[in-house]
Parts: structure tokens; C-alpha cells; sequence
């Protein structure tokens, strides 16, 4: 189904970030409205550093019925909103805002519930198992929020200490640790988690991946490259689900698309725009 001309009519809806140019949030909206044939358009906002409150507060006078939000703006934008669902209200940040028809600013975080929803695709349900979450900002933060509320055994594993406890901490009895003995961590979990970008540029785990079975899974929120060294060890030791970001993308994108529009997100599209599109690297969300 092919949507309808660009028109008076179209509902705008966009994402902003410093940089934003290469988003593939864009390619993601868009192919879901052609899918569906929904009369809106979905473009990038280059919006400079600061300036990410401004942007959502000017949504209800240019009509943008939604932005997506992405580096550096998530806790700006978060402030800008008149509500938050509560993920973005402990979080701190949001990655969505919706303009209601009243005016109003709604944001949530859909990062965290789209990895759960990626992860239950690659056939894991998260409760009752213990997950190692390397890295501690923003993206490790919403991943453990969800995780823990999924009822997953959470440690959290980061260079600096303490904002490891502190990530930990949103997820119960989560525990918080720094990079000694990571080794014996990984060993000891059922699922391995990078939420830092290590592997972005060739950088090998910060654990030694000889401990990696067969039966663990190991998940990457890195996408560029596709295949990360982590990704790459994990699948020469057998390890049989080893995904990257990808899924997360597609998920978060999903939930935002259904509370910018109403709909249900069309996966199969969003998924075929991404794997065969424009390259979404270096930015995301
Ligand atoms: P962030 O807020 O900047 O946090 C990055 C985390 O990684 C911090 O804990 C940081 O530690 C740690 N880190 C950075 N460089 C490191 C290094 N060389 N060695 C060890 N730890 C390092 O970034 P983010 O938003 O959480 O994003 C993290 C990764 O997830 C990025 O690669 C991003 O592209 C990816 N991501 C993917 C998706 C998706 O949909 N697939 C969504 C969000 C994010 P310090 O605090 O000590 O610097």
C-alpha cells in the first residue's frame, strides 16, 4: 500500500539529535507509514546541543504530532514534557514525545522495553535469569529498568564504579561492580549484555571470551558493524544466540510508531528498511 502525496494534510513527526543525519529513525517511520498507508512523514531535526528543550516545546505550535529524541537531548526533553510514563519518570530521559491534541507533552522511554521485546524474539524470556550488563549510561540504564521489572537477576558491570551501582540500583537487588574479575562474572551468568560502545570500532569484550558456552546468550546493543568482535567470539564458541542492536532499534522504533500514531507498528517493514536501507551508523534512536 503506498501512502498518500505529501499534502496540507500529512502529519509530521521527527526525531532530533546532535548528530542526526545519519538516524535510522527516519528510514524505520517512513517505511511503517508506506506500509500502512498513514498520511505522515517522519524527517530528521538537526537541533544543536542545549537547544533539545526548545524543540519539544515547540511541538504543539508547528503541529509535530511526535519526536523521537536521541543524543544529547533525552533528559532536556524529558524536562519539557508535562508528563512521563514511568519509565521516563525514573529514568530521567525519554526517547519519545507525543504532542496531545490538547497541547500537552507526553514522553516515555522506549529503549528498555524494546530490548526486552528483542530479546523474547531471539526466544529468551528474561525471568529467572541472571544478565550481565556491561556499561552504565543511558542505554544500560533503560535495559535494566525493563530487565529487572521482567524479572531478570541483574549485575551491572562498568568502568566507574560507581555509576555500575547506581544503574543497578533501578533493577531489585540488582548489583553493581567494577571490570576486576569480570572473567568469573560472565562465566557465572546466563545472558551478557554490551550497553557500551566497544565493538563499534574493533574493540575487543573486556572480558576474555574463552569463557563464553554454548548456552549463553549474548546480546550487543552495538548494530555498526553488524557483526561486532563480541558477536564474532560468542559465535566461534557455539554461543547460539548472538544478536546485535538491531532488534532493540526495530522495538523501540515499534512503540513509538504506535504511540505517534495509533497503530500497530508493521515489524516485517520497519525490520526489511533497516537490514536493507540507508546505513544507520554512527547515530541511532
Ligand atoms: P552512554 O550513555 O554514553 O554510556 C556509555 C557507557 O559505556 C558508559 O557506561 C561508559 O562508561 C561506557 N563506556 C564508554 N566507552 C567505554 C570504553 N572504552 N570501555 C568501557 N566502557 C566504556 O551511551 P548509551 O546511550 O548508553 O549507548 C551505549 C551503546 O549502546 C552505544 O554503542 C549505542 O550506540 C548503543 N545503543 C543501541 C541502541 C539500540 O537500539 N540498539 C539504543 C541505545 C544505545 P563511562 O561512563 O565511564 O564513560
Amino acid at each position: 500500500m503506498s501512502p498518500p502525496p505529501i499534502g496540507a494534510g500529512t502529519r509530521i513527526a521527527g526525531v532530533i539529535g546532535d548528530p542526526v543525519a545519519h538516524s535510522a529513525s527516519p528510514a524505520l517511520h517512513n517505511a511503517g507509514y508506506a506500509a500502512l498507508g498513514l498520511d505522515y512523514v517522519y524527517v530528521a531535526f538537526p537541533v544543536p546541543a542545549g537547544r533539545g528543550g526548545d524543540a519539544v516545546r515547540a511541538m504543539p505550535v508547528l503541529g509535530l504530532v511526535g519526536l523521537n529524541v536521541t543524543m544529547p537531548h533525552k533528559a532536556d526533553a524529558a524536562r519539557a514534557c508535562d508528563e512521563l510514563s514511568p519509565d521516563a519518570r525514573v529514568l530521567g530521559a525519554v526517547n519519545t514525545v507525543i504532542a496531545r491534541p490538547d497541547g500537552r507533552l507526553w514522553g516515555d522511554s522506549t529503549d528498555g522495553e524494546g530490548f526486552v521485546r528483542a530479546l523474547r524474539d531471539d526466544g529468551i524470556e528474561p525471568d529467572g535469569r541472571s544478565v550481565l550488563v556491561l556499561g552504565a549510561g543511558g542505554a544500560a540504564r533503560a535495559v535494566v529498568l525493563a530487565l529487572g521489572r521482567h524479572g531478570a537477576r541483574i549485575v551491572v558491570a562498568a568502568r566507574r564504579l560507581d555509576a555500575a551501582v547506581d544503574a543497578a540500583a533501578l533493577a531489585p537487588d540488582g548489583e553493581g561492580r567494577g571490570y576486576d574479575g569480570l572473567d568469573s562474572c560472565v562465566a557465572g551468568v546466563d545472558v551478557v549484555v554490551n550497553a557500551t560502545p566497544l565493538g563499534m570500532h574493533g574493540e575487543p569484550p573486556p572480558f576474555d571470551p574463552a569463557v563464553l558456552r554454548a548456552d549463553h546468550a549474548v546480546i550487543d546493543l552495538v548494530y555498526h558493524p553488524a557483526r561486532t568482535p563480541l558477536l564474532a567470539e560468542a559465535q566461534a564458541r557455539g554461543v547460539r544466540v548472538a544478536a546485535n542492536g538491531l532488534g532493540m532499534l526495530v522495538h523501540q522504533a515499534a512503540l513509538a510508531f504506535r504511540a505517534m500514531t495509533g497503530r500497530e507498528a508493521p515489524l516485517d517493514a520497519m525490520r526489511a528498511a533497516v537490514a536493507s536501507g540507508p546505513d544507520p551508523a554512527p547515530t541511532r534512536g
